[in-house]
């Protein structure tokens, strides 16, 4: 096994388990380990930290898989880990009331750059590091021992893989889908999702737990639910009992596909407004009709993958959410989002503070939401925690 040395005090992160080892922190490494190769992590004195997957092109130049020298990197490493992940998801969701879930979340489940998601018998994997891709293979043959799918398909399709010079790549790899956009559930909500043309992974899982609260909080409340997608927080709203629901988004097959998901539940249509168009736009359009809601739902796409687009995406956050506060009745409720990796929670929360004061509003923070436990975070890469969110109420 090669060996890649770190420079001396640049041991201190390994140390404490975060898994990335960035290409600045590298002192030497010994011969030309190939694309995704293990190799043996020292530090500048020769002691052995962890083993770890090289990729040559990417500032991450290696991603840890563990630090034991005793436990290889083989299929049974990936075995145990694959085991614990869908463990903790056969602990935390209630399958019962949902079939649509995250099992694998990259690092947090110590398999850095692997993303697998469960909809119904159908898996989706995501492959977005070169460690990940070198054992493609005996990842695939496990999903299949350990979980028996109907089908498995591919959407690698993300820019991120070119810094680790993986090509995009997407379709089936094992199986037969069914047809799509093919039905899940959640908490007892029927959406039918498209794993092939779909945003993301088909769905936004992430968001749960957070359409729960929505539905918890809809009674009699006219909603409006800015970046709806496939109508995530539109049905909790309306499941929920909201008295009217406008939803806005830029796509219209998205928003067409929300409307027939409100039907397929047989939720009342007649209370759902459809406004496709670009959300800057359509929220100044509300506020110069003077309109006013209930209940706002702000979630927006990533503005800041990562810290360095953060002062931009800051601007667009702090836009949308003044519009929202503008728009929010009296005792009204605001429910904010940033998906953004780049921007930390402390952050998020300054801006939108930024925001009601700029429209005039004195308001209360009632919740800290996150994602949901089938996102979790590992304790040693904050970085996994992504989502944010706010519950915020305007005062009378
Ligand atoms: N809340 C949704 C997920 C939203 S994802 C759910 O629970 O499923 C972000 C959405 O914003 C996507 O549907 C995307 O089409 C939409 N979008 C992106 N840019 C937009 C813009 N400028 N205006 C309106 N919608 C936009």
């Amino acid at each position: 096994m090669n060996t890649l040395t770190l420079k001396p005090g640049r041991e201190k992160a390994v140390l404490r388990h975060h898994p990335w080892i960035f290409s600045g922190a590298i002192q030497s490494l010994s011969g030309q380990p190939a694309l995704g190769e293990t190799v043996a992590v020292h530090d500048a004195e020769g002691r052995f930290l962890a083993q770890a997957a090289y990729s040559p092109e990417s500032q991450i130049r290696a991603r840890i898989w563990n630090w034991d020298a005793t436990a290889p990197i083989d299929r049974n490493f990936f075995k145990s880990r694959l085991a614990n992940a869908i463990g903790l998801r056969e602990q935390w969701i209630d399958r019962t009331q949902t079939t649509a879930y995250r099992l694998v979340h990259g690092e947090s489940d110590g398999l850095p750059g692997l993303v697998v998601d469960r909809y119904g018998d159908a898996l989706v994997v995501q492959i977005t590091s070169a460690g990940a891709e070198a054992w493609r293979g005996e990842i695939l043959s496990l999903l299949e021992d350990l979980l028996a799918p109907q089908a498995v398909y591919e959407r690698s399709d993300v820019t991120v893989r070119t810094l680790e010079g993986l090509p995009e790549r997407t379709g089936l790899l094992s199986g037969a889908l069914p047809p799509q956009p093919m039905p899940i559930t959640e908490n007892g909500l029927s959406y039918q999702v498209d794993l092939v043309g779909g945003q993301k992974t088909g769905f936004y899982l992430d968001q749960r737990d957070n359409r729960q609260k929505c539905r918890e909080i809809a009674r009699g409340k006219s909603v409006l639910n800015c970046f709806a997608y496939t109508g995530g927080f539109t049905l909790a709203a309306l499941a929920g009992g909201a008295e009217s629901v406008v939803s806005i988004d830029s796509s219209a097959e998205a928003l067409e596909a929300a409307r027939q998901n409100v039907a397929l539940n047989g939720l009342p249509e007649e209370r759902c407004e459809w406004i496709v168009g670009d959300a800057f736009h359509e929220l100044r359009t509300l506020r110069d009709k003077a309109a006013q809601f209930d209940l706002i739902i702000l979630d927006p796409p990533k503005f800041a993958p990562t810290a360095a687009q953060a002062r931009k995406a800051a601007r667009g956050y702090k836009d949308i959410n003044l519009l929202g506060f503008k728009l929010l009745r009296p005792g009204g409720t605001l429910m904010t989002y940033s998906c953004s990796g780049g921007i930390d929670a402390a952050f998020f929360q300054k801006i939108v503070a930024d925001a009601a004061l700029d429209a005039g509003v004195d308001a209360r923070l009632l919740y800290h939401l996150g994602q949901a436990p089938d996102h979790p975070t590992n304790l040693a890469f904050p970085e996994g925690t992504y989502l944010k969110g706010l519950v915020v109420n305007r005062d009378e």
